[in-house]
């Protein structure tokens, strides 16, 4: 039977029986039979030279596609590993995916990999690149694969896994196996596919650094060391994709954190629990001013709970049927009764608003609080202030009538937008996810929803995906990423709406017409956590904070001691302007104190000598500004510290 293919212009073409997407594209054209990597079938990869097995809608997959990347690193993850085993004899092989800009490999050996090992294996895999090795499909049973791969016993387990009655008839009766595997020279692997044609169509692949890590990624498993790689389509993406690393790296929170002593992790906390030091505890207090006085001005009341509560009370709002594992474990109390430390904030909400019978007149009711909470995050994926343990959400609870969600959607993306932009965040994406196959709650309403969560996207201008069916089941919901200075993506806002959790509090209201009536309610986080966005801020930043939210805005260096006198009558006239000033009288060159203050990103630094006290003037260097102003007046210095320190509203 002959084949199909709709190309991406529309047009349909038909192909012999037993045609390769190689055949494909080049009949298309020679050019783009080169740059071919794989093609895509209705949305199923196929390697290059392997026959599709039906119709459909055709893509050709070239290298510098998110697909075609995606199949450089799965390919260089093979590489990898071959290397790995054909140096190490004593080494074993678990798994290797492509992630986000790379590709990993889990192995056991009997001791950790050293940079000269990753220098060798990088050596090895330059080796079996130059050979150019072709990757060769290989379909087998799964005791076929069980004594290919019977001295590996990670192998052995993933093989064990496979059901064979999940394979379609379709593939069985084609003479398909039920394991796949991939092979280039001796080296075998079990694989899905696909992957380049041939091991020379890797030209830029480059191992980053190794880990330890755990089989499955559970600790109560196998120790392995995981190696880690990029891979690109060319030198110049790889070398660029360096740079953005080491940029990163230089960005790190993790290392600017102590750096700048803004926060510190003690290990006598236990992991993912942070102590903000006094300058970051400035810049967070900041934050959480602007939070509240953001959280009135959208016409929240501002409410307050406490860190644990019975266990009951987790039971009527589900976390311990969904959420469980995310708790902390159970403390117990007066001998018989579990409380359990926070991780939401939402039944304690819900309480407060049944606390009063309510009537739809006070709707909506906007309740918001800067709640600490507790998450037991595994500590492998715990991550500096990015995932933490206990953090502070900006949580608010919207309680509001039917024909009131339409508004009360689109201020509360207004809110999350207008927020982010007063941190400096211009570029925005959002997800809107919608309804899934189990849901709670009526189709109307949750089409109602959905509409007006897009509809308030599309007024907004915020370019946004929907994640069709990726909702919770109690509602639809947008998650609004940022990009920061370098172009990461982060995920920041939230905005949920839930037709559950008033169901499983009974809650309601009094109609106009004297009945009952459920009320909908809308959770919302504007920064997230308070730390995490903390986090991404000292990174968007690099530590140089904008003047409103540095925690010294201006540091004043006398030259000599004679000057120290004026230097701090000069700062305390600037801090009865509102400015947050200090003064450095240490013992060390006014250039030492000058790199010092520079180091610590200090928007402004006044240098005073001889001619300052005379005049009454300063010296004004600014940051990110190499010269220096001098004789500047200490009324202008006010007037325009101040102006630069003015709040986002
Ligand atoms: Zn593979
Ligand atoms: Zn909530």
């Amino acid at each position: 039977m002959p084949i199909e293919l709709t190309y991406p212009d529309g047009s349909t073409h038909s192909y012999e029986d037993g045609t390769t997407g190689f055949d494909v594209a080049s009949s298309i054209g020679s050019r783009l039979a080169k740059a071919a990597l794989a093609v895509k079938v209705d949305g199923h990869l196929f390697d290059l030279h392997r026959p599709l097995s039906g119709g459909g809608e055709l893509e050709v997959v070239t290298d510098s596609s998110e697909d075609g990347r995606h199949i450089l690193r799965h390919s260089s993850a093979h590489v990898l590993a071959q290397a790995v085993l054909g140096l190490f004899t004593d080494a074993t092989f678990a798994i290797g995916p492509a992630i986000t800009d790379g590709f990993y490999y889990d192995f056991s050996l009997s001791r950790p990999f050293t940079p000269e090992d990753l220098e060798a294996i990088e050596k090895r895999m330059a080796e079996i690149i130059a050979q150019d090795q072709p990757f060769e499909r290989v379909e087998m049973t799964q005791e076929e694969a069980l004594v290919v791969f019977a001295d590996h016993p990670f192998k052995t387990e993933i093989i064990e896994a496979v059901d064979p009655s999940e394979m379609d008839a379709e593939s069985l009766a084609n003479g398909l196996g039920e394991v796949s595997a991939y092979k280039n020279h001796e080296f075998v692997d079990l694989c899905r596919g696909p992957h380049v044609p041939s091991t020379g169509r890797l030209k830029a692949v480059k191992l980053l650094r190794s880990a330890g890590a755990y089989w499955r990624g559970d600790e109560n498993k196998a120790q392995l060391q995981r190696i880690y790689g990029t891979a690109w389509e060319s030198k110049k993406e790889l070398d660029a994709y360096i740079e953005r690393l080491e940029e990163a790296e230089k960005r790190d929170h993790r290392r600017l954190g102590p750096e700048l002593d803004l926060f510190s992790f003690p290990r006598e906390l236990g992991t993912g629990l942070v102590v903000w030091h006094a300058e970051g505890g400035m810049v967070r207090k900041l934050m959480e001013d602007h939070s509240r006085r953001l959280h009135e001005a959208y016409g929240f009341d501002h409410v307050f709970s406490p860190h644990l509560a019975k266990e009951d009370l987790w039971e009527t709002s589900g976390h311990l049927d969904y959420y469980a594992d995310g708790m902390y474990p159970a403390m117990e109390m007066d001998g018989h009764q579990n409380y359990r430390v926070k991780p939401m904030s939402c039944p304690f909400h819900v309480l407060i608003y049944r606390s009063n019978n309510r009537s739809y007149r006070e709707l909506p009711i906007r309740l918001a609080e800067l709640a600490a909470v507790y998450r037991n995050e595994r500590s492998g994926v715990v991550h500096g202030l990015l995932r933490a343990r206990g953090f502070t959400q900006d949580d608010s609870h919207t309680f509001c009538r039917r024909d009131q969600i339409a508004e009360e959607l689109a201020m509360h993306l207004d809110f999350v937008l207008t927020w982010l932009r007063d941190f400096g965040f211009e570029d925005f994406e959002a997800d809107l996810s919608t309804r899934p196959d189990k849901f709670v709650g009526e189709v109307d309403l949750w089409g109602e929803a959905e509409s007006t969560l897009e509809a308030a996207l599309v007024a907004a201008e915020i370019p946004y995906e929907v994640a069709e069916g990726e909702g919770a089941f109690y509602g639809p919901k947008i998650d609004v990423h940022v990009r920061d200075a370098i172009g990461r993506r982060w995920q920041m806002s939230t905005i949920q709406v839930d037709f559950a959790l008033p169901e499983k509090f009974d809650i309601d209201y009094v109609t106009a017409g004297d009945g009952r009536e459920r009320p909908v309610m809308i959770h919302s986080a504007k920064a997230g956590s308070i730390e995490r966005f903390f986090g991404v801020l000292v990174e968007h930043y690099a530590g140089a904070f904008p003047m409103w939210l540095a925690p010294v805005q201006a540091t004043v260096v006398p030259v000599a001691d004679r000057h120290d006198e004026y230097a701090q009558e000069l700062a305390t006239e600037l801090r009865a302007a509102g400015l947050r000033v200090a003064t450095d009288l240490a013992d060390a060159t006014v250039g030492e104190k000058i790199r010092k203050a520079l180091l610590h990103k200090r928007p402004a630094v006044l240098v005073v000598g001889d001619d300052d006290v005379e005049n009454r003037t300063v010296g004004l260097r600014l940051r990110g500004e190499d010269t220096d102003e001098r004789g500047v007046t200490v009324a202008d210095v006010r007037g325009r510290l101040t102006e630069a320190a003015r709040l986002p509203r």
